[in-house]
Order: structure tokens, then C-alpha cells, then sequence
């Protein structure tokens, strides 16, 4: 089957100013080579420590930014290669959920009117139609018709949030990138968002490229995981199968710490702080960081290979 989405060794560098007049222009690379493809309904999980790269592949995803090298594939097409009209459906099958809903929304304008532009937007239609459409976005998202007059200071984080999903599927989308969709939001409203993106994609049959610092969240609602450092991905598979049993190291002591605080063992105790990424260590980046570090992996940058099933993993000690 076609992929819905399909990254191709995407690569994104940005220019860093040098210290002093006469230091050389340098670049970081925040992304590093990249591939991964999610298929039509099914949800991706990104996980990874803040920093590696992992908005910045959400904002490829979506065409938010060009990468430097590589290609976005949507339904197996590259969207410069398409005829205007496809290209138009293509973008619109993709959309973007951000971490802040109160800085995605316009304070100006009430939430209906968000909506409706947003319908306005992705399809022509008579104002009563994008009225009908509105309502029913909203119901969709848990909400009632009856809030389309407020504006956005008028109504909690959750239901901002449930706002920004429903201008997102305005354009009735295939796949949803969500970037920290519930880190802005209370405890108690974070599963609320949950289940939420859960019941649209069992209804709408929507995909997700889902990211989150969260580990219980994406083990909920993601199929795969995908586990970025430092601009690549190191370890990917069925998510059940990474939580038994992870291989990376890295992912190891990102499970440990994320699912049991109280685990400390010295083999899941990753040392030091994340790598600068304009000055990446030789090798495998994670090898000053790593309990199990050997001399091979200060030598090889290990390549993200096929193991087991569907599992794909670059380390090379496990
Ligand atoms: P977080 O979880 O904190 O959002 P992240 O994993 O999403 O982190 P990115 O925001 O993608 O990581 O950033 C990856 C790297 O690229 C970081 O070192 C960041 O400082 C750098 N970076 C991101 N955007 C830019 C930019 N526009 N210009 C220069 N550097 C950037």
C-alpha cells in the first residue's frame, strides 16, 4: 500500500552565526537523514529529548519548511511535481496541531469564525453551508454549537484545544501532526485530548504523526514509535514491542525515566547532557552518554538497520 506520508532521507541544517568576526560561518544539522512513512489510519509516535529535532521534521511533515535534502512524499507524490489543483488537496490532506493552543487561535475573532475561515479555506461553499460545517466540526471535537460566539479568553485550555483540532480538520485531512499536542494543557485535560484524538481516528480514520515527551500518551495511542537523538532515528517498531523490550540504549533510559522514575540501574542511567548539535561527537552520537560505550562506537556512526519483524535499529552492541 501506498504510504499516506513518506519522509525520504530528509536532512535540515540551519546557519549558525560564528562567535567572534573572523569565525567561519558554521551550521547545526537538526535533522540528520531521516526516512519513515506512516500508512493511511495508522499513528506514529515521535519521541526523543527536547532539542533533537523532532518539530522540525513536524514542520517538513507539513510543508511548513522545505527540508535541505530528501523528499515528503504524500500519497506517493512530491508536492512540487503535482498539478496545482492536486498540489492544493495534497497540502490540505496534511495539517498541523501545535504544542499552545491560546497562540494558535486569534484572540480577535471568535472561535466559530475561526472555523468557518478555516472552511472557507479548504473548500467554496455558501456561508449557511460553512455554518452547517462549523457546528458540526464543532460537535465532532466534544463541543456545543452554542460556544461558536465566544472568543478564545472566554473559554478553558481544553476546549481551546478541541478548537484547534476542529479548525485542523476543516480541511478534512488524512494524517494529523500533533507537536506536544497536551503539554500546554492541565493533567486532568490532557486525557481528555486523548481520548479525543483517539475517537477521531476511529471514526474520521485519521492518521497521526504524534509527538509527545509523554510516553504513556503515545504508548495509548501510536502504533509505532519512532525514537529520535540527535537528528536520526535510532530505534523504531510496533510499540508494544519497543515498551517490552527495548534495544537501544537510548531508549532504555528513555523508558526507564519516563515510565518508572524510581529506576535507577546503572545500565539505564544514560550520563551528561544532550549532544550540541553543532559539534556532534564522531561515531555513534550517543556514545559519550552510553553505559555500554565501546571503542567500535566512538569509530562507526551505526545505521539504522532492519532486526527482528518490524523492528529497525542503530546501535551497534545490541
Ligand atoms: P523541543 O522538544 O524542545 O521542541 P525538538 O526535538 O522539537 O525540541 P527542534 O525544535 O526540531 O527539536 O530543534 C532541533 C535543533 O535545531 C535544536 O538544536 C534547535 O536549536 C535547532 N533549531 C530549530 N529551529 C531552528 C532555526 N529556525 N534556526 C536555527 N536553529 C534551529
Amino acid at each position: 500500500m501506498t504510504p499516506l506520508l513518506a519522509l525520504e532521507g530528509v536532512e535540515k541544517r540551519f546557519p549558525v552565526a560564528g562567535k567572534g568576526m573572523f569565525s567561519p560561518a558554521r551550521s547545526l544539522a537538526a535533522v540528520g537523514g531521516v526516512s519513515l512513512s506512516i500508512a493511511p489510519g495508522r499513528a506514529l509516535g515521535l519521541v526523543g529529548e527536547s532539542g533533537c529535532g523532532k518539530s522540525t521534521l513536524a514542520r517538513i511533515a507539513t510543508h511548513f519548511m522545505d527540508p535541505s535534502a530528501g523528499s515528503v512524499r504524500i500519497d506517493g507524490r512530491v508536492l512540487k511535481d503535482a498539478a496545482p489543483h492536486d498540489r492544493r488537496a495534497l497540502r490540505r490532506s496534511v495539517q498541523m496541531v501545535f504544542q499552545n493552543p491560546a497562540s494558535a487561535l486569534d484572540s480577535r475573532m471568535t472561535i466559530g469564525d475561526q472555523i468557518v475561515e478555516a472552511v472557507a479555506l479548504a473548500r467554496e461553499g455558501a456561508r449557511a453551508d460553512r455554518i452547517a460545517e462549523r457546528d458540526r466540526l464543532l460537535t465532532l471535537v466534544g463541543l456545543s454549537p452554542t460556544l461558536a460566539d465566544r472568543f478564545p479568553h472566554q473559554i478553558s485550555g481544553g476546549q481551546k484545544q478541541r478548537v484547534v483540532i476542529a479548525r485542523a480538520l476543516a480541511a478534512r485531512p488524512r494524517l494529523l501532526v500533533c507537536d506536544e499536542p497536551l503539554s500546554a494543557l492541565d493533567v486532568s485535560v490532557q486525557a481528555q485530548i486523548l481520548s479525543l484524538l483517539e475517537k477521531l481516528r476511529k471514526e474520521l480514520g485519521l492518521a497521526y504523526l504524534f509527538i509527545s515527551h509523554q510516553l504513556p500518551s503515545v504508548r495509548y495511542l501510536c502504533d509505532e514509535i519512532a525514537v529520535m537523538y540527535a537528528g536520526r532515528i535510532v530505534e523504531y517498531g510496533p510499540t508494544a514491542e519497543i515498551f517490552k523490550a527495548p534495544r537501544h540504549p537510548y531508549t532504555r533510559v528513555l523508558l526507564s525515566a519516563a515510565l518508572d522514575p524510581r529506576r535507577s540501574r546503572r545500565e539505564e542511567t544514560a550520563i551528561g547532557e544532550p549532544p550540541d548539535p553543532t559539534a556532534l561527537p564522531s561515531g555513534c552520537p550517543f556514545h559519550p552518554r552510553c553505559p555500554h560505550a565501546a571503542a567500535a562506537c566512538q569509530a562507526k556512526r551505526p545505521e539504522l538497520r532492519d532486526i527482528d519483524g518490524a523492528r529497525k535499529l542503530a546501535c551497534s552492541l545490541f
